[in-house]
């Protein structure tokens, strides 16, 4: 089987304005992806998807296209799409960085592997070794008390029994944002919170009181990205697991995370890792270490999470106390696919199907 092209198509969608995430990273109202489609000759085609957000990955939409179009899909054609290493070490290769494009690729090329096999592409990843529904938690922007506990609702309404509250702006209005959201949920509810970046280490340092009373049960990416002897020294003032998201977009940097001691739980999804083999290598590495690995996001539609459930069911370490992100398409109401990824009691359902068990419109 060889590659005889690959194609790429744009999207925007609307958030939900309701729910559009607000963070010490900024406001998310509109999110943009680029859907790649690998054809063979032999008729078979595999799809992946990038979520592609400059203020988190470097990434555009435009700059995603012409970088497939000019330098990655010419590494692939007349290859053997089944080779997936060899073609992501070629990637490697022909381009530096660029995580959520090559991880569009990739998948793309795990699906169409997968497909050629009649089978999903966690059976690629050595078969699931847990429930095939992943229990989430809803992400609640860093809106007022008021609002804050508005989604938080929404959430419980939605079946969830976890949320993740940004913080990392204002310590104070940050506390009454978690405190107005554990009076709407109850002691039941697991909360965790995100500061994104947005605090120095004295800040993270003062919050951690607070936090500690409202039961927080995760800190995500507590201060500056790479600062990893500042979460170790943060790690050892508190019993709060410490989570590290912007930090660790590479194998080596959970590498180096790990060595530091800097952090309980690594957040990993294909698409900030470059591709669900290297989330799996993370997590490999997070379970040899004694780690755990929480599912994160970038709101990403239903082929970027059918490939984050791929990975959620087949890896080790995968954290059962704190909940995961798999939650992109709950954030909008529209869908790029007539098998949209389904969800059932605060769940998000591996997709059936060979592939990634979605194919778009
Ligand atoms: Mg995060």
């Amino acid at each position: 089987m060889k590659i005889t092209a690959v194609e790429t198509v744009k999207t925007s969608l609307i958030v939900n304005p309701q729910l559009a995430i607000v963070s010490a990273a900024g406001t998310h109202p509109e999110s943009h992806y680029l859907t790649v489609r690998i054809r063979t000759d032999e008729g078979m085609e595999g799809f992946g998807e990038a979520t592609l957000a400059p203020v988190w990955s470097g990434e555009s939409q435009d700059g995603a296209a012409a970088a497939i179009r000019n330098i990655l899909a010419p590494v692939l054609e007349g290859k053997d799409p089944r080779n997936v290493r060899a073609l992501a070490a070629a990637m490697d290769r022909a381009l530096i960085g660029n995580p959520f494009t090559k991880a569009a690729m990739e998948m793309a090329l795990l699906d169409l592997k997968a497909k050629s096999l009649g089978t999903g592409v966690c059976n690629l990843l050595g078969g699931p070794q847990r429930s095939l529904a992943i229990s989430l938690k809803f992400s609640i922007g860093a809106f007022s008390p008021a609002e804050a506990a508005r989604v938080a609702r929404h959430a419980a309404e939605l079946g969830l029994r976890a949320v993740k509250v940004k913080v990392g702006l204002h310590i104070k209005t940050d506390l009454e944002r978690v405190s107005a959201v554990r009076s709407e949920l109850g002691e039941d509810f697991s909360i965790a919170v995100d500061a994104n970046a947005g605090w120095t280490e004295s800040e993270a340092t003062l919050a951690l009181a607070g936090l500690e009373k409202l039961n927080v049960n995760a800190f995500e990416q507590p201060l500056r990205r790479g600062d990893f002897r500042g979460c170790a020294r943060l790690r050892a003032k508190t019993h709060i697991p410490i989570m590290l998201d912007e930090s660790i977009f590479t194998v080596q940097d959970a590498m180096e995370a790990i060595r530091l001691d800097s952090c309980d739980l690594i957040s990993i999804y294909p698409g900030k890792n470059g591709g669900i083999l290297r989330s799996l290598a993370i997590a490999e590495m997070a379970h040899a270490a004694g780690l755990k690995c929480i599912i994160g996001s970038n709101l990403e539609m239903d082929l970027g999470t059918a490939a984050m459930l791929h990975l959620a069911v087949a890896i080790p370490a995968l954290s059962e106390t704190v909940s995961h992100d798999i939650i992109g398409p709950l954030y909008y109401t529209q869908h790029l696919t007539d098998t949209p990824i389904r969800y059932k009691d605060g769940c998000a359902l591996l997709p059936e199907g060979t592939g990634l068990g979605v194919n778009p419109r």
